[in-house]
């Protein structure tokens, strides 16, 4: 199973993995239990990472998530309290949209 990718925060990473699921390549995210041990380990052994699950599906799962890294990035902040980053157009909180004044 190769490792497609790794990703700046666990949200994102469970929203690449849920994209290439839907686009029907199966993904998992790793490593989501390193949370804990921040701070004992090298930074980039803390990261989440996706996985895909057939290596040859991998030229499209790395065509796909080009596609999302190149959205617009920007961050905001949902009257839930959640900050959203990464391009983001709905809380993964609430589910709320994007408020477009701001
Ligand atoms: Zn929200």
């Amino acid at each position: 199973m190769p490792r497609l990718t790794q990703a700046p925060n666990i949200a994102l990473a469970a929203f690449w993995a849920d994209v290439l699921s839907q686009a029907g390549i199966a993904a998992s995210v790793q490593r989501y239990f390193l949370g804990s041990l921040a701070g004992e380990m090298p930074p980039d052994q803390c990261l989440p990472e996706v996985w895909i699950s057939d290596p040859g599906d991998e030229p499209r799962a790395r065509a796909l998530l080009k596609t999302l890294q190149n959205r617009p990035q920007y961050r905001w902040n949902c009257l839930c309290g959640e900050t959203v980053e990464g391009g983001f157009d709905g809380c993964w909180n609430c589910g709320v949209d994007r408020p477009q004044a701001g």
